[in-house]
């Protein structure tokens, strides 16, 4: 089960992918639990101002520390041990590793996100905040991050998918990426679903699937096969599609 706080100014953009498919059931299954806290409630001067002109100018405003320190106190009365995880461009890279992490977490997860030109530096550093950026790359806030993450973790919780094997297999589950994967119908304009996978039998199957697997993975992220100890079937095939090349 993971626990969830999420601070953001535009709670909307949260719930409304939480109230969908998987997400959704993990809450109804009680393996996810989630509260979303529109972090303006927290803030204490009449017109409810949660960001500000940045010191030294420039362009954009930047959210003011106050109402996060306030959210995440109010949080803390009930829960002491928390950990804190601001959403960021600068924070390490999320990956396959960071998710089973994060799906074993048995301290509630507050997430930061933050908006306009950022955060002020001093929620980061007052709250230890832990930085996690999903990309070299810039997006307009923090909430799309924050469910990126969240989704990727969930779904590594037993239960949470329909079929426990979907996610074992899939690509990052071993640092070799997912085999092809086809339905019906069995030809579609000239092209055929393999021979293998129509057989019937589990064993060509599945080495066809870790064949398959190989092969994108040499092809497509070569990198990532620097990572993993072969088995000497991995090996025989490995040298088959070198070979082939
Ligand atoms: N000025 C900030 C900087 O260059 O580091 C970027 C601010 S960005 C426009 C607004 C917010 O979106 C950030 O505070 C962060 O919460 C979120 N955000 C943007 N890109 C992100 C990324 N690649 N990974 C995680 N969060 C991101």
């Amino acid at each position: 089960m993971m626990r969830c706080d999420i601070l953001t100014l535009f709670p909307k953009m949260i719930s409304s992918v939480l109230e969908e498919s998987i997400l959704k059931r993990a809450q109804e299954k009680g393996l996810l639990k989630v509260r979303i806290i529109n972090i303006r409630d927290y803030t204490t001067d009449k017109h409810k101002m949660a960001d500000d002109y940045p010191y030294g100018g420039g362009a954009g405003m930047v959210m003011k520390p106050e109402p996060i320190f306030n959210a995440v106190g109010a949080i803390k009365k009930d829960y002491p041990e928390l950990r804190i995880i601001m959403v960021s461009p600068q924070g390490e890279t999320f990956n396959h590793n960071k998710a089973v992490e994060l799906s074993r977490e048995k301290n509630r997860l507050v997430f930061i996100c933050g908006h306009y030109e950022g955060i002020d530096e001093r929620v980061r550093l007052g709250l230890d905040a832990e930085e996690i950026s999903i990309g070299d790359y810039i997006l307009t806030g923090g909430e799309l991050p924050t469910l990126v993450v969240i989704d990727a973790a969930v779904r590594l919780i037993a239960g949470v998918l329909g079929d426990e094997e979907s996610a074992r297999h899939e690509s990052f589950a071993d640092f070799i990426l997912d085999y092809p994967q086809y339905t019906r119908p069995p030809e579609y304009k000239g092209m055929n679903v393999p021979e293998a996978l129509l057989s019937g039998n589990h064993e060509e199957i599945r080495r066809w699937r870790r064949r398959q697997a190989i092969i994108n993975t040499y092809y497509k992220r070569p990198d990532l096969l620097e990572k993993i100890k072969l088995t000497d079937e991995d090996k025989k095939i490995l040298n088959e599609v070198k070979k082939e090349v």
